[in-house]
């Protein structure tokens, strides 16, 4: 039985896990179960950070590998023919470690990270090129309220910015080190245009810091803000390493296993 290990801990880890354990590619009702294909083993690895995550369908481990070694120890103790890495955009360390893992044990690796975003007409986005630098320039800037929605678990890069009032977005409560002055929502998205003007609005919000994360489950946060005329420091992506194989959507890296595998 041929095995994927799937690197997840977003949308579209789950949703290729969705298709592989369907048999089907997203959106439809093919059913491409042929003896090559198929039986497959499907298995998401999950970092372990969110107390109660959405589980995919198939296999789940949960937690770290201890490094590239440990990973592709894991790779080799479970006979993996395929790895998918299909964490975060600003998952880099996983990233590293799963091209360096892959490489080392010859297992055929597949980059899966959604597009990044696109300004348009309106927008007033000031890129930087880390959390250490957008954190620079709210300490330059003019603002007073934030809305900070890079994940609660940068946020100790922001905690000496004590004149700034900041809202953060979480599943997750966020634990300290983080700004002294702080209002905390617990939410999970994705996030209504609706929902985000509200926030804006309720909080006095006068510029917005994101990663660019792309994906449309948290955009709506970025036409808020451009209806409301606010800047948005958009940290910028790292880039992926050098030689892996990418796909921008689910679909296409379900058909890419399908052809690893034909
Ligand atoms: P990271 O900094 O790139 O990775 C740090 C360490 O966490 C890795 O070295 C690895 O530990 C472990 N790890 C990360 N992803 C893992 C996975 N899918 N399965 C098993 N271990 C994993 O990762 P991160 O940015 O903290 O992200 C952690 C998880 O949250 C990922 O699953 C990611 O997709 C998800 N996530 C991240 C963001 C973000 O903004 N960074 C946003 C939404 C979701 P070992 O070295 O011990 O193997």
């Amino acid at each position: 039985m041929r095995h994927v290990l799937i690197l997840g801990g977003t949308t579209e880890g789950r949703s290729l896990a969705e298709a592989l354990v369907a048999g089907a590619p997203p959106g439809t009702s093919e059913r491409p179960r042929n003896d090559v294909v198929y039986p497959l083993r499907v298995t998401s690895s999950l970092a372990g950070r969110v107390a109660r995550p959405v589980l995919p369908p198939g296999e789940v481990r949960v937690g770290g590998f201890g490094g590239a070694q440990g990973l592709a120890a894991w790779l080799r103790e479970h006979d993996v023919d395929a790895l998918i890495d299909a964490t975060h955009p600003f998952a880099e360390t996983m990233t590293a470690h799963a091209a360096l893992a892959a490489a080392t044990c010859h297992v055929p690796l597949l980059r899966l990270r959604r597009p990044g975003w696109v300004p348009v007409e309106g927008d007033d986005w000031r890129p930087v090129a880390s959390l250490e630098a957008a954190a620079q320039a709210l300490a330059d800037g003019p603002w007073e309220r934030v809305f900070l929605t890079t994940g609660r678990m940068g946020l100790a890069v922001f905690a000496h910015l004590d004149r700034l009032r900041f809202l953060v977005r979480s599943v997750d409560p966020p634990e300290p080190p983080y700004p002294r002055l702080l209002d905390t929502v617990l939410d999970r998205g994705p996030f209504t245009l609706h929902g985000e003007r509200e926030l804006l609005r309720q909080y006095a919000i006068d510029v917005v810091v994101t990663k660019d994360s792309g994906g449309a489950a948290t955009a709506a946060k970025l036409a808020a803000a451009r209806e409301a005329g606010l800047p948005v420091v958009m940290v910028r992506r790292p880039a992926t390493p050098e030689g892996v194989e990418t796909a921008a959507s689910v679909a296409g890296a379900f058909d890419w296993l399908r052809r690893r595998f034909a």
